[in-house]
């Protein structure tokens, strides 16, 4: 089975995904903005992970792409990734009908927090640069759940939503293996 996990900057997403898969060994977990940057830096056109989104939406589109196909052969992935991307041009699809296709997801997890905790935890964040978000937490996170709507309805992934509380990210981690187990 393969899942793509969802979740706005600062929902504690990788925080449950590490949770998740000590309990799903045979479970590869790739980080979607991480592939992207390798091709990226291999050809001198970004430095780090927070310039990938202020790449030109064409230059995305290819790097989605190859990084796609990338992910095609494997049987059991969590792809960590974003459905909505602030760029200076607009928001930009993370996973487009085309990389949907290539993926072919049977999960789509949206992991969800409480939009002031979010704000709380970006600010303690000093490793990422994310001055340029505008999007308010609380839209963001409904902008994701349309976007679930529509590759959900293309794949036929079934969407979880998992909230992630305050110190609880264990129990989020137990809900994500529950519904990758068949
Ligand atoms: P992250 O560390 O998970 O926030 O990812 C770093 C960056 O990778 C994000 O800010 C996006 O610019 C980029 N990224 C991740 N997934 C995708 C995707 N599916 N499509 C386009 N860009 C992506
Ligand atoms: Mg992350």
């Amino acid at each position: 089975m393969k899942a793509i996990i969802i979740g706005i900057p600062g929902v504690g997403k990788t925080t449950v995904l590490k949770e998740a898969s000590k309990q799903l060994p045979k479970y590869e977990t790739v980080n979607f903005g991480t592939k992207m940057l390798e091709t990226a830096k291999k050809r001198e056109i970004v430095e780090d992970r927070d310039q990938i989104r202020k790449l030109s939406p064409e230059k995305t589109k290819k790097l989605q792409k190859e990084t796609a196909k990338k992910m095609k052969k494997k049987k059991k992935l969590l792809i960590d990734t974003h459905l909505a991307i602030e760029t200076p041009k607009g928001i930009v699809p993370g996973i487009p009908k085309w990389v949907a296709e290539k993926i072919k997801p049977d999960r789509i997890i949206l992991i969800e927090a409480e939009p002031n905790e979010i704000r709380s935890r970006r600010k303690k964040d000093k490793t990422r640069k994310r001055s340029d978000f505008t999007l308010p937490p609380e839209q963001h996170q409904k902008l994701n759940r349309y976007y679930a709507a529509s590759i959900s309805t293309i794949t036929g992934a079934v969407i979880k939503i998992i909230k992630n509380k305050p110190n609880k990210s264990k129990k989020a981690g137990k809900e994500l293996v529950k519904t990758m187990k068949e």
